[in-house]
């Protein structure tokens, strides 16, 4: 397969923008990909540039950037990917439901600048930023003296969830750490809790498919979703993450089984968020550079308007994490 456009090549012994060494560069399309990494553009602590230098130095080839809600962080990772020599996957990992359960669909290849995708990622925005203020109206009512202004400062970012107001209740000593903030006020069930409203698993395809993407069921273990497979796939359904840091062995042949059996895209991630829940976890992940290439050839197949079925697709357990 030919090389995508990169950026130019830096002199030996130079350094990037992403701080990694020349001598670190991998030669174009080797090496294995990780596809779901935040930045604080939503909830991830690092900036773009930090988790591309992350990952060149895991030695991974390929990064795809998956915020929730947000494709904002999408034109500085394709800089800092094309400078330190990765393949760069445009993505986002929407906030969707399906039958009342919450499912996370991965929009990868999308259009970072698609009009109608802009369009309903601010309509989320505006979800979060609303449950920020009520999490925080209910927190309140319980005496914690926190203010929603105080979750947005320190968020930063345009997409802002529970993990900010986690880091504000510890910020301003209500809580010790981000763990007794879920225990004591934010997981679901608890007193600060808010449900999310949240575009159907149906729109969240549709909507990939329409900004050019192609779109995945994130962590299917995580959501106890399975049931929901066959009818997501005649909805329109790509792929399925079987490799993330979440799935055991036994889970991931079995996501490999499904997407055999429903002739679905196998893709994996780390789902690193930085600092933010422990060690760092991009590179622990890390899915065959053979499933990428079968993305990238579904995705080319697509935009180059073909309507002719690719093959069945040969999800092989052979990722090397
Ligand atoms: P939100 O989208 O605002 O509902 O927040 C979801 C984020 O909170 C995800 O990154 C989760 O990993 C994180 N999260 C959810 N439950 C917990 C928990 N019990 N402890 C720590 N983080 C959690
Ligand atoms: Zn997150
Ligand atoms: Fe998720
Ligand atoms: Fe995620």
């Amino acid at each position: 397969m030919k090389p995508e456009v990169r950026g130019q090549e830096s002199g030996a012994g130079s350094q990037n923008s992403a701080g990694v060494p020349a001598s670190e560069f991998r030669p174009p399309n080797s090496g294995c990909a990780d596809l779901h990494l935040h930045t604080h553009f939503s909830d991830g602590t690092f900036s773009p540039e930090e988790v591309v230098a992350r990952g060149c130095r895991a030695g991974l080839g390929t990064l795809a950037l998956t915020d929730h809600d947000t494709v904002e962080g999408c034109p500085r990772m394709a800089v800092a990917c094309a400078t330190a020599h990765l393949d760069f996957i445009t993505g986002a990992e929407l906030t969707a439901e399906h039958n009342e359960l919450e499912l996370h669909i991965l929009g990868y290849f999308i259009d970072p600048e698609n009009q109608k995708l802009l369009r309903e990622l601010a309509r989320c925005q505006i979800v979060r930023q609303d449950r920020v203020r009520e999490m925080v109206a209910r927190l309140n009512e319980l005496n914690v003296p926190l203010q929603a202004e105080q979750v947005f400062a320190l968020a930063n970012c345009s997409s802002p969830g529970r993990p900010h107001v986690a880091r504000a209740l510890v910020k301003s000593g209500c809580c010790a750490s981000h763990d007794e903030a879920f225990e004591r006020f934010l997981k679901k069930g608890r007193p600060a809790w808010v449900p999310k409203a949240k575009m159907s698993a149906l729109e969240a395809i549709e909507l990939v498919h329409q900004a050019g993407g192609l779109a995945v069921m994130a962590h299917p273990a995580l959501n106890r979703a399975d049931h929901l497979i066959p009818a997501l796939k005649d909805a329109g359904l790509d792929g399925l993450e079987c490799f993330h840091t979440k799935h055991s062995a036994s889970a991931r042949r079995r996501y490999l089984e499904f997407a055999e059996r429903f002739h679905l895209l196998v893709t994996g991630g780390s789902d690193c968020h930085g600092k933010s829940k422990g060690r760092p976890l991009i590179g622990t992940v890390k899915l065959a550079y053979e499933y990428v290439e079968k993305l990238k050839a579904e995705d080319k197949r697509r935009k180059s308007g073909a309507t002719v079925a690719t093959p069945a697709l040969d999800p092989r357990p052979s990722t090397l994490d």
